[in-house]
């Protein structure tokens, strides 16, 4: 495990966002589903009060540091991730190198229509993208076979899976087994971004590990859910030791 840090028992992979991507192209060669998610410190709270969601988690094949406080942590903890690996960030990345390939890419969540501006703008982006389907992450739960079905008879290699933390992961578990493409990462409110639906925090707040001040201003009703990040603190600070000798 020299090359994960053990946050809270979810062990999460050592690496910035061109590492990240490298492990993405060469996940394509292999035949089966390779999960990728990319939790915050709220997400890992989450999972340090829930056995089960953990252990979801840790049943990904990549699991980046998609935070400040993530980064943090790995630095108390003794083994430094040196910058955070935001999905958006390695979704970006992925679709520089995967361009003008064969490689087929599937974006799956947001609101009705989200999807399809994300891909309008995406291929504005990429123009040798090849975007095979969008559909939107409002269902029923009797309808995921038919979803299933939809990303498999795209033929996507490359899913995007944005209905949320824990939606995502959850909906990725179980359906893992049916799912024909080769990476599937659940990447949160990404597809808002790319559809410009929701704004990316300026550079500034990113680059200084502010961006949940951004978020903050933007959505005060956000507060609540914000009082996560010094329990996060707190948390690695008194308990964090215990996970990290594994
Ligand atoms: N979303 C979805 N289906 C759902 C719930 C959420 O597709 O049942 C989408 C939502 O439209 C948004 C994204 O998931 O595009 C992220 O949602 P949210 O902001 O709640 O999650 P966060 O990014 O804060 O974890």
């Amino acid at each position: 495990m020299k090359d994960k840090v053990n946050i809270l028992g979810v062990y999460v992979d050592m690496v910035n966002i061109p590492q990240a991507a490298d492990r993405i192209i060469r996940f394509f060669d292999e035949d089966r589903l390779h999960k990728v998610y990319t939790p915050n410190s709220e997400i890992i709270m989450a999972a340090y009060k829930d056995e089960s969601f953990k252990d979801l988690l840790n049943s990904a094949d990549l699991l980046t540091a998609d935070g400040i406080g993530v980064v943090y942590a790995s630095k108390i903890l003794g083994k430094p991730i040196n910058e955070r690996a935001a999905g958006f960030d390695i979704a970006c990345e992925v679709l520089d190198r995967i361009n003008g390939t064969s490689r087929k890419l599937f974006l799956f969540g947001g609101k009705p229509g989200v999807a399809e501006l994300a891909r309008d703008n995406l291929l504005k982006k990429y123009p040798a993208l090849n975007i095979v389907g969008c559909r939107n992450g409002y269902f029923k739960p009797e309808e995921e076979p038919e979803i299933v079905k939809e990303i498999n008879d795209s033929g996507a290699d490359l899913v995007f899976v944005c209905l949320g933390a824990p939606k995502q992961e959850q909906w990725l578990d179980r359906n893992s087994d049916a799912l024909k493409a080769r990476v599937a990462m659940g990447i949160g409110g990404s597809l808002d971004v790319f559809a410009g639906t929701a704004e990316r925090a300026p550079k500034f707040f990113c680059d200084h590990g502010i961006e949940w001040l951004y978020r903050l201003i933007k959505q005060p009703s956000r507060a609540g859910r914000m009082l996560a990040l010094p329990k996060f603190g707190l948390t690695v600070l008194f308990k964090g030791k215990k996970y990290s000798q594994d």
